[in-house]
């Protein structure tokens, strides 16, 4: 007999294009860090829509906005102001700690990368670098940005004049930067690379490199950002501000909403006409952004990503078949040590974990903020169990 799931996957591959792959498990329903199958099966996401869902599923304050405000107005383009759009601009202004900085809002991370591809050309230069590895999206101008040839190569060309140097090698980056270069741009955490940090220092080089040269630094912080490191954007480790600001992901609490702040002189680079999104700032979006704001304000979420982010390092950092844990907060990769990433992620699966294995050796946890100290523990204690039953040594 077919199972539910089966037949679900086989209409999967019938209907939808084939460019992710048939995914192994149809999901029906979730509630907080726990979410069910079709085969009425539990797991406890730590993935959470790939660092997405940052109050977990179905969080009562999200689903309260967001009914109040689809009953009300539930779009209206940027022909007009709603309240909500300035509410929330306000708050990420307030994060930024600048007053003088301005935000544009869209759907999702590649849009929010363009808007700052965009930006950047109102300097009047055209030179870009950008960094080996690192993911800012899929479309055509956020592609010619990302630093992974096999996403890049079946699409060229790409757009011209954009360098591409190791990341966390300030020299490299110091030798391609100069007086023609609009902007640099990079991840102050290497998400879909696998977790990867700079070394310290090099993000500090970076905002001096671009203070000389007059280049924009643009920090693309759709995976770090929102909280997810245990700050608000994911850079705040080097005690520096960039120019520009990309979010996405957990911005909107679940909720496709992206957003490109400009900072300092950078804010006024955008004139009228020069760029727009029909959905940006959408009011049901920007409703869902301002109650999980709320709640991680609250409920001192930040801090407690932190602490879990370090319970979980802590504990799996002295399992002989883990190299180390990488990260900060609740943005973590686990160092495996065999390359066997995709085994481990499998069985987590069987065993009712959900993660990701962003490269060989590396397990990426994302979990919500709102994760209980007894889901870290049970995923603490199952992962070790796994990675024991799975390992050679
Ligand atoms: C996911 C991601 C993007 C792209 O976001 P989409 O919403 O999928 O377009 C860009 N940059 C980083 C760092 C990301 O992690």
């Amino acid at each position: 007999m077919k199972s539910v799931a089966q037949n679900y996957q086989n209409r999967w591959e019938a209907s939808l294009q084939s460019n992710y792959g048939i995914p192994n498990l149809t999901l029906i329903s979730g509630k907080g860090s726990t979410v069910t199958d079709s085969e009425g099966k539990e797991y406890l996401d730590l993935l959470g829509g790939i660092a997405t869902n940052i109050l977990g599923h179905a969080h009562p304050e999200i689903v309260k906005s967001v009914t109040n405000q689809i009953s009300k107005l539930g779009h209206v383009s940027n022909f007009f102001i709603h309240p909500g759009v300035i509410v929330l601009a306000e708050k990420l202004q307030s994060l930024t700690g600048d007053s003088r900085s301005r935000v544009f809002f869209c759907n999702s991370g590649t849009e929010a990368n363009e808007a700052a591809l965009k930006l950047s050309r109102k300097t009047g230069r055209k030179r870009i670098v950008a960094t080996t590895g690192a993911f800012h999206g899929r479309t055509m101008g956020s592609l010619s940005l990302t630093g992974q040839s096999a996403k890049r190569d079946p699409f060229k060309p790409l757009l011209p004049g954009i360098s591409h140097v190791t990341f966390g090698d300030l020299e490299a980056m110091k030798r391609k930067t100069n007086r023609k270069t609009a902007m640099v741009i990079l991840e102050p955490i290497m998400g879909e690379a696998g977790v990867i940090m700079p070394p310290a220092g090099y993000l500090k080089g970076i905002r001096e490199l671009c203070d000389q040269t007059g280049a924009l630094m643009v920090l693309d912080c759709v995976q770090t950002g929102m909280g997810r490191t245990g700050e608000w954007f994911g850079y705040e480790y080097e005690g520096i501000s960039p120019d520009v600001i990309t979010l996405a992901k957990g911005l909107g609490g679940g909720l496709p909403l992206g957003a490109m702040i400009a900072l300092g002189a950078a804010s006024h680079l955008f004139e009228p006409g020069d760029h727009g999104s029909t959905f940006g700032g959408n009011p049901v979006a920007c409703a869902s952004a301002l109650a999980a704001i709320k709640v991680i304000e609250q409920k001192s979420l930040l801090i407690k990503a932190k602490a879990h982010g370090a319970v979980i390092n802590s504990e799996l950092s002295e399992q002989p078949q883990i190299v180390e844990v990488r990260g900060q907060g609740l943005l973590l990769g686990i160092v495996l040590a065999e390359a066997n990433s995709a085994l481990v992620r499998d069985s987590l699966l069987s065993a009712g974990i959900i993660v990701n294995a962003p490269s060989p050796n590396v397990i990426r946890i994302a979990p919500a903020l709102t994760i209980t100290r007894k889901e870290v523990a049970k995923f603490i204690s199952i992962f070790i169990k796994v990675v024991q039953g799975v390992s050679h040594g």
